[in-house]
């Protein structure tokens, strides 16, 4: 019997599993929460995931449910488990990629090294840690954020008192997380896989570039990368995989300082943009990996496949026409480029796709990979 394999969520990252997933011989099941979205292809259901009859419904013909995205309440999941579904990641993992308060605390647990950070419920806390760390910090609101929205530089204790208003508002008592503002050399992000068994592989780490907030970016392997930074960056990762019990993908963003520090920023439970290389740069993709991985398969070979990968976001892609029309002209001048796109309408700033790009000289597959992902543009 053909193994089926739901997918709360219909974004990119769920399309992406489709592909790895037919090859596979795995049916993949995608609850969208509209019609026409990224993993439309595969949706079988259109619904809210914050209702539990939903995804109960959606969840009843599968054998494994897993995530395109960690918002899937803590409630619905735990009813879920109840029910007898098999949930990758688990809601004891998730809790940490769902709320960065908890994520912190978990760190700390876990004695791997992070950014100073404290929880703040008002303006005068946050003013205490300001006062303490050169006036500078950041300031992120524990749930929701992504793409940099919800987090903040700020240089005075009102800085966020909208923020704070706002949890006033919700009446639920929380508070907000501020972080030393660290004066990082790169971010990097390392990525390892673990099976229920506990079973676990890593891949090489990346340096992510962000712009606006946003991964731009990523260069496989960080350039110029110590070894011994790299063995931390793998060491971090698997502390926090073993440490959470993830099961999946699981991506852990780094900071890498001048004097050779690594530290927690944060954590992704699914298959992740840093990782977007590994579909043409590894021996076994990131979408695969965590297919075979929550399923409780033999993980695959995480080996890069040539010196270097360059995955360049395409964001927000052409002001006029689809990305479709660009396609011909951006293969014709660039025939050894991957093109992954996301069958979204392009919109200033969203992730429409992404091009990969390897060889041997990485400054040839970076000026490559940026060409051809500049032809979706403008
Ligand atoms: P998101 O959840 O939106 O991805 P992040 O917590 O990853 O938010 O922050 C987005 C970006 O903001 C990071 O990639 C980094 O460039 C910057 N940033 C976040 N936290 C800090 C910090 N403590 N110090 C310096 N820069 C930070």
């Amino acid at each position: 019997m053909t193994v089926r394999v739901g997918v709360v969520g219909g974004g990119q990252l769920a399309r992406m599993m489709i592909a790895p997933a037919v090859e596979l011989g795995v049916e993949i099941r995608v609850l969208a929460e509209e019609p026409g979205m990224s993993a439309a292809l595969a949706a079988t259901a259109v619904g809210d995931y914050r209702d539990i009859e939903t995804v109960r419904a959606f969840a009843k013909d599968v054998d494994v449910l897993t995530f395109d995205h960690e918002h899937v309440p803590q409630d619905v999941l735990r009813a879920l488990i109840a029910d007898g579904v098999a949930v990758h990641p688990g809601p004891d993992a998730l809790q940490y990629a769902q709320d960065k308060l908890a994520m912190r605390r978990k760190v700390a647990e876990l004695g791997l090294p992070q950014p100073d950070w404290a929880e703040v419920a008002d303006a005068e806390a946050l003013g205490a840690f300001l006062a303490s760390h050169g006036s500078r910090a950041v300031v992120k609101t524990p749930r929701g954020g992504y793409d940099g929205k919800g987090v903040r530089v700020v240089g005075a204790a009102t800085d966020a008192d909208d923020w704070f208003a706002a949890l006033a508002e919700d009446g639920r008592g929380g508070a907000l997380l501020v972080e030393e503002l660290v004066d990082f050399d790169r971010e990097l992000a390392a990525q390892v896989a673990r099976r229920p068994s506990g079973e676990l592989v890593a891949y090489p780490v990346v340096e992510t570039v962000q712009r606006g907030g946003v991964c731009a970016e990523v260069v496989a392997p960080a350039a110029g990368l110590a070894p011994e930074v790299a063995a931390e960056a793998t060491r971090i990762a698997t502390g926090v995989a073993h440490g959470v019990g993830v099961t999946g993908m699981l991506a852990v963003e780094l900071f890498a300082t001048a004097s050779g520090r690594v530290l927690v920023n944060e954590f992704a439970m699914r298959p992740h943009n840093s990782g977007h290389w590994t579909q043409d740069g590894a021996v076994t993709s990131q979408f695969e990996q965590h297919l075979r991985a929550v399923l409780d398969l033999p993980l695959g070979d995480t080996a890069a496949r040539a010196p270097w990968t360059v995955m360049i976001n395409v964001l927000g892609g052409p002001v006029a026409g689809s990305l479709d029309e660009r396609f011909a002209a951006a293969m014709a001048a660039h025939p050894d480029a991957k093109v992954h796109a996301y069958g979204k309408a392009p919109r200033p700033g969203r992730k429409v796709g992404h091009v990969n790009v390897s060889g041997s000289d990485l400054d040839a597959v970076r000026a490559d990979a940026a060409a051809a992902a500049s032809f979706f543009l403008d």
